[in-house]
């Protein structure tokens, strides 16, 4: 039982002065992950509120002139950052560390989950439960189940870490006519239920058909489970029947194999893995559920749970009581490591338009203008085009394109070119135009039209190599004229070839 003193320690949030701010919030910091990244709203709320005066707007972009001396008020001011908990980690009434106090339960972490629900359904609080056990068929595959009763609830314990269809499950258990649920789910699980229960057309809302107690994952990605697969049989040469334990922890994917060894890798190494769907996610700690249980603030085989609501923080005590689990406050350290990594999952949207476009893709012919096999809205040029474009005017964005390396690709047939925009705006109206020099004429010119090119976002071209080519010129233009022009020499590409 938690005595007065630590109720008032753990239940209401932390005054936010108290939390040690890792990085230096200044302009630069601003900069990099706002205006660069093309999230600045160009309200002009950093400029105008500069104790320094040290900001200007320019093109509809803040620009340091003067000197940051890093008082951070740019930085907390801004409307696209991220700094007070609730908007990390949404709003909760209490945060503890627990641990199962049932040695039958061998959880993912602490067992808080599979312990809360068991203390839930002994006393006939809840007559079923939507969780999650992987298939006996395919190894690490997840199966969404409903379970009536502590055996079956003993066997769910333990992460699967692919998208498990819970919702599915959950719409099925209310069809069979059970009225009070709980729902473990990810935070993209728990949202959808959320909005079955809150939105005009929400089925739970409408019939208020049950009762359903939604207790939230941490979740900082999830995997394809063919990915998984993949990875672990076709590349390590590990089956994945032979893994009992999957576990991210530190930047680490950990197994354990049945034999109790382990092994592990850099979840970066997995990141092609990756579900798409966690790029776009920036809810690390299931935000909209009655309670949250993740395993990042607590020490090895405890969980760190949020509760969010009433109910949650009744039961949460009640199981404590009644010998479930066991509970201790979540200390200052502990709730800087979820801020931590829940902030780390928020800015994923300043790179959320980082993406990488095939743009112009096709077989080489032998004669005039080849026919894409595979592109997107590439145009082919009519011949009367094709000649050289003069009079080229050095625009500011010129700078802020990026031209990889160019470099010979498919047994030296292609050159293929990648185009960064590190502009920080979106250019609209977009013509990449590449075409093999021929003295003073251009011949084989290929435009291609990009209606928006996004912040950060790559395009790759491969453009099939003419005969006897010397040089390629590459022009990229938008409505208001040409924005860079560039020729690259064959004899250039194939020395830093041979180099390497
Ligand atoms: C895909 C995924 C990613 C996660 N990432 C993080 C992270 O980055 N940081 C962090 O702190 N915690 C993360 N967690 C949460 C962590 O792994 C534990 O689930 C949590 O700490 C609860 O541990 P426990 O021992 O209390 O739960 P247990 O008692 O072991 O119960 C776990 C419950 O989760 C359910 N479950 C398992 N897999 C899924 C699934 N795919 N979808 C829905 N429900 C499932 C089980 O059915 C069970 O009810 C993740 C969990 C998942 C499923």
């Amino acid at each position: 039982m938690l005595n007065e003193e630590e109720k008032g320690y753990v239940s209401y949030t932390f005054p936010e002065r108290l939390l040690k701010v890792k990085k230096l919030e200044n302009f630069g910091r601003l900069n990099q992950e706002v205006v660069r990244s093309g999230v600045c709203t160009a309200c002009c709320t950093c400029v105008s509120i500069c104790p320094e005066k040290a900001l200007v707007m320019e093109d509809e972009m803040p620009k340091l002139v003067g000197k940051c001396t890093a008082c951070g008020i740019c930085y907390r001011a801004c409307p696209r950052t991220i700094t007070s908990i609730k908007s990390l980690i949404g709003d909760y009434v209490a945060a503890f560390i627990g641990k199962s106090a049932l040695d039958k339960v061998k959880g993912q972490d602490g067992g808080v989950v599979t312990s809360l629900l068991l203390y839930a359904m002994d006393n006939g609080l809840i007559d079923a439960a939507i969780v999650t056990q992987k298939s006996e068929k395919e190894p690490w595959k997840p199966v969404a189940k409903i379970v009536t009763s502590s055996e079956e609830l003993l066997k769910s314990s333990g992460s699967v870490y692919s998208h498990s269809q819970t919702v599915e499950a959950l719409v099925e258990a209310i069809d069979k006519g059970y009225r009070s649920i709980a729902f473990v789910g990810t935070p993209c699980n728990i949202e959808a239920v959320a909005k079955m229960q809150t939105q005009p057309f929400g089925i739970l809302h409408l019939f208020m058909k049950a009762k359903i107690l939604k207790v939230g994952l941490f979740c900082m990605d999830s995997f394809s489970h063919e990915g998984l697969k993949e990875f672990f049989e076709e590349e390590q040469g590990i089956p994945l029947s032979s893994i009992r334990k999957m576990g991210i922890a530190a930047g680490k994917f950990n197994i354990i194999y049945d034999n109790d060894k382990t092994n592990s890798w850099p979840v970066k190494e997995l990141d092609r893995y990756r579900s798409t769907s966690c790029h776009y996610c920036r809810d690390l700690t299931s935000e909209q559920a009655d309670i949250s249980v993740g395993s990042v603030g607590s020490p090895e085989g405890y969980s760190t749970i949020l509760v969010r609501t009433g109910v949650a923080n009744e039961l949460l005590e009640d199981a404590m009581e009644n010998g479930y689990l066991t509970l201790q406050p979540l200390d200052r350290e502990g709730l800087q490591k979820v801020l931590n990594l829940a902030r780390l999952k928020k800015v994923q949207m300043y790179t959320e338009k980082r993406r990488h476009t095939y743009v112009l893709k096709y077989v080489p012919t032998t004669a005039g203008i080849p026919e894409p096999a595979e592109r997107k809205g590439a145009i082919p040029l009519a011949e009367e085009k094709t000649k050289a474009k003069e009079g080229v005017i050095e625009r500011a964005l010129q700078k802020q394109l990026k031209v990889s390396e160019a470099q010979f690709v498919d047994g030296n047939t292609m050159l293929q070119l990648t185009l960064s925009n590190n502009s920080g705006k979106p250019i609209n109206d977009v013509k990449v135009r590449i075409a093999n020099l021929e003295d003073l004429f251009e011949t084989n010119a290929w435009e291609t039209s990009i209606e928006t090119w996004y912040p950060f976002e790559e395009l790759e071209f491969a453009y099939p190599r003419a005969k006897d080519d010397k040089e390629y010129l590459l022009t990229i233009s938008d409505r208001q004229g040409t924005i860079l022009s560039q020729k690259f020499s064959v004899k250039e590409i194939e020395g830093k070839k041979s180099e390497e």
